[in-house]
């Protein structure tokens, strides 16, 4: 699959960053999508930066129409955009803000499922190679799917949703010789966590059985790049967190 061309959303940042140059060190051609256009500067060499809200249909539409103009077709896609919002079902304050909880949903459920169909419609298009395969699909799951927190309904429903649909659309994508497999990080060191304090970082290192520590963005772009490279690897949803098991808080 080498030389051809990948989306990769949330690419200006964090675990999007690290998937887009892992796959662009090993020779593939990435196109970097995100919300604000990224700067050059922070983009692997051969990439170019697209800028849109995963969460909109047409918008994602046209702009994988472009990236398949731009790269003479796409083959695989790595789905890392993603917010989170805090907040208990019912608080102090009331009820949980079912805004936010709405808005978690579209960008982090709805925004995969939306670049799954917009592109995975144009990896349908490419010629099978020599297995049958046109393309590889890696969305990002985590593991509040499975353990999630106190104040983390909203994220913990929405990345459930994304370990869901592993299966069903590695089922659809069979027979276009697509595959599906997410990958559930658990807790590494990005921006989404930069903020916190460093009481509470130390104390979120010292729950990870091993390595205890906040986990390496190049970690998770090794996985991808992995996923990309193992042609058996399907439907399958990959813990990725040094065999932590999330307390209720
Ligand atoms: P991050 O550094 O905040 O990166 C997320 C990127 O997604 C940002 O560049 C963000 O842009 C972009 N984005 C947000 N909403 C978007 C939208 N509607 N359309 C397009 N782009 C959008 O976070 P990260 O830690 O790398 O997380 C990447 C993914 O991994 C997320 O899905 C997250 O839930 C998941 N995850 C992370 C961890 C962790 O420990 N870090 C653990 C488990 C799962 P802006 O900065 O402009 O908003």
């Amino acid at each position: 699959m080498s030389s051809k061309a990948i989306i990769v959303t949330g690419a200006a940042s964090g675990l999007g960053q690290a998937a887009a140059r892992a796959l662009a060190d090993n020779g593939y051609r990435i196109a970097a999508l995100d919300l604000a256009a990224i700067d050059a500067a922070a983009l692997p060499e051969n990439a170019n930066s697209y800028s849109v809200d995963v969460s909109e249909t047409q918008a994602v539409d046209a702009i994988c129409a472009q990236v398949a103009q731009d790269f003479g077709g796409i083959h695989g896609l790595v789905n890392c955009a993603g917010i989170v919002k805090g907040g208990k079902l019912v608080s102090r304050k009331g009820p949980h803000d079912a805004e936010a909880f709405k808005q978690v949903i579209a960008v982090n459920v709805f925004g995969t499922f939306n670049l799954m169909r917009a592109a995975g419609a144009l990896m349908a298009e490419n010629e099978p190679d020599t297995d049958g395969a046109r393309g590889v699909i890696v969305n990002t799951s985590s593991i509040a799917a499975y353990d999630g927190q106190i104040g983390q309904i909203a994220y913990a429903a929405s990345k459930g949703a994304v370990a869901s649909m592993t299966l069903p659309a590695a089922r659809d994508m069979a027979s276009l010789g697509i595959r599906v497999v997410s990958i559930a990080p658990g807790i590494f060191d990005t921006p989404m966590l930069a903020g916190l304090p460093e009481d509470v970082r130390s104390a979120l290192e010292a729950t990870v059985p091993f390595p205890a520590k906040l986990a390496d963005p190049a970690d998770f772009g090794a996985m991808a790049l992995h996923i990309f490279q193992n042609k058996t690897l399907n439907g399958e949803v990959i813990r990725l967190d040094g065999a932590l098991r999330m307390a209720p808080q």
